[in-house]
């Protein structure tokens, strides 16, 4: 398994500047509106410390409520699969297609059938899977993943997706006035609806109380899709439930405010049954839940409810793009998911951060994702999956630190030599940090000697 290097992978996105600065703004202000949207109701903390604790209380009775749930899907006329990993759950929605006679599919945002790669899956067994978000078809047009969990095409200007749907769906040449470019897709779409023999959708909430579920959109597709095709397939990760329908509102408020600054999604769709004539499935995944729900010290990070806003306050994120990540959720909660999925392909990613916390403060339900980060670390470096470099590098700093001799030595010695050190080696390739960055003027002496001789004073 080659090992994702996310440095190196930020170097190709920062590149280009302009593109580096847009992208960090936009998101910045992402994050601002959610601030605003949070700050105007009061009992915010109380909304995420109940959160906090429902889901504390589902990852603690997942077995009951998971068989509770599956009763009353079934008892509701859903017919209710297992999935232990990708694999399976894809096998699963292929021999549903199969057994339906499935020709057409439509798909609303899902996170988890990105996870499980669902699309390539199918397209290999000949199917052509139209995702219906707009973000998602841009995208699926530029063969692109994700680059964000809630903008997944946050990455591209209205100038790239005019070229996009120029290509693809035939809009003028150089076309990119957004309402013109919205509604040419909202035409293209509409064919793919009318046309669609199944629809595929993620799952917001499962309640266990009920059966039901919950599919947050914007755009309305999750039920353009449901409500004209015969068969719904209803994909959902095993820590998407909540215990009762009494607890769906919190979630609800917190969810979009989080996510976009929204008071609620523009379509929060209850499914609980199938429509007369038709079929719904839920296929419960594990893909490696349970795996996590066993580390002690990672377990919370299956509290997350997506809504991106580590990511939009991620001063990492936002300056190195979301494929820096090379993993299908980006951004700080990507990073501690991730090295539980393949510890060795992502050993970078607990160290893409500078561990400021402020994901951990925007956390609509108080995933302690910075401490996460840094026990991650401690791991990789424990299991010897961390950069040999850096190791070496944090070994000696840990030895002098720990000498104060030794640590006057060479700071005086360090200062001595800086000043005589040409630029060409101060800023050579070997030192990174300088890329961007210079150095401050050398002091005529450090901290400690101006303390001692200035402490009197
Ligand atoms: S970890 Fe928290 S802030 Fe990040 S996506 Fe999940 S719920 Fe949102």
């Amino acid at each position: 398994m080659k090992i994702h290097q996310h440095a190196k992978a930020a170097e190709e996105f920062i590149k280009d500047d302009a593109r580096t600065h847009w992208h960090d703004d936009t998101l910045w202000h992402v994050r601002q509106n959610r601030d605003k949207s949070a700050q105007g109701i009061p009992e915010w903390e109380t909304l995420r410390d109940t959160a906090s604790a429902t889901k504390d209380y589902v990852l603690s009775h997942i077995d009951e409520l998971l068989v509770q749930f599956e009763e009353n899907a079934k008892a509701n006329g859903v017919e209710v699969l297992w999935a232990k990993d990708a694999e399976e759950h894809n096998q699963h929605v292929y021999n549903i297609l199969k057994e339906n006679g499935v020709k057409n599919i439509v798909k609303s945002k899902s996170i988890l059938t990105e996870e499980c790669g669902l699309n390539h899956y199918l397209e290999d067994k000949g199917y052509d899977v139209v995702d219906t978000d707009l973000g998602e078809r841009i995208i699926q047009f530029a063969k692109q993943a994700p680059s964000h969990i809630v903008l997944p095409a946050i990455h591209l200007k209205k100038q790239d997706i005019g070229e996009i749907f120029h290509d693809h769906i035939g809009t003028n040449k150089g076309a990119e006035d957004p309402q013109y470019l919205t509604e040419a897709a909202r035409q293209h779409l509409r064919k793919k609806f009318v046309q669609a023999n199944a629809a595929i959708t993620g799952v917001n909430f499962g309640i266990a109380e009920t059966g039901g579920f919950v599919v947050c959109t914007n755009e309305g597709n999750a039920d353009m899709g449901t409500h004209l095709a015969d068969i719904h397939i209803a994909c959902m990760g095993i820590e998407k439930l909540i215990p009762r329908a009494a607890d769906l509102g919190v979630f609800l408020r917190l969810l979009a405010r989080s996510a976009t600054g929204q008071s609620i999604t523009n379509y929060s769709s209850h499914f609980h049954k199938p429509a007369p004539g038709k079929k719904m499935y839920i296929i419960l995944v594990d893909n490696g839940r349970t795996k996590q729900l066993g580390r002690e010290d990672f377990k919370n990070s299956l509290k997350c409810i997506r809504c991106g806003a580590c990511m939009n306050t991620c001063p990492i994120y936002r300056r190195s793009g979301g494929y820096s990540y090379n993993s299908t959720v980006p951004g700080p909660i990507g990073s501690i998911l991730s090295p539980g999925i393949d510890l060795k392909k992502y050993s970078t990613l607990p160290f893409a951060s500078t561990l400021c916390g402020s994901c951990s403060d925007v956390c609509p339900v108080k995933i302690n994702i910075h401490e996460q980060l840094y026990k991650w670390r401690q791991f990789i470096t424990e299991n010897g999956e961390a950069d040999g470099g850096k190791k070496l590098a944090m070994k000696l700093a840990g030895y002098t630190f720990g000498k104060p001799v030794l640590y006057d030595l060479m700071g005086g010695l360090a200062r001595k030599a800086l000043k005589f050190t040409p630029d060409s080696l101060v800023y050579s390739s070997l030192n990174v940090w300088g890329k961007h960055r210079d150095l401050p003027d050398v002091p005529k002496e450090s901290f400690k000697e101006w303390y001692q001789k200035n402490r009197k004073k």
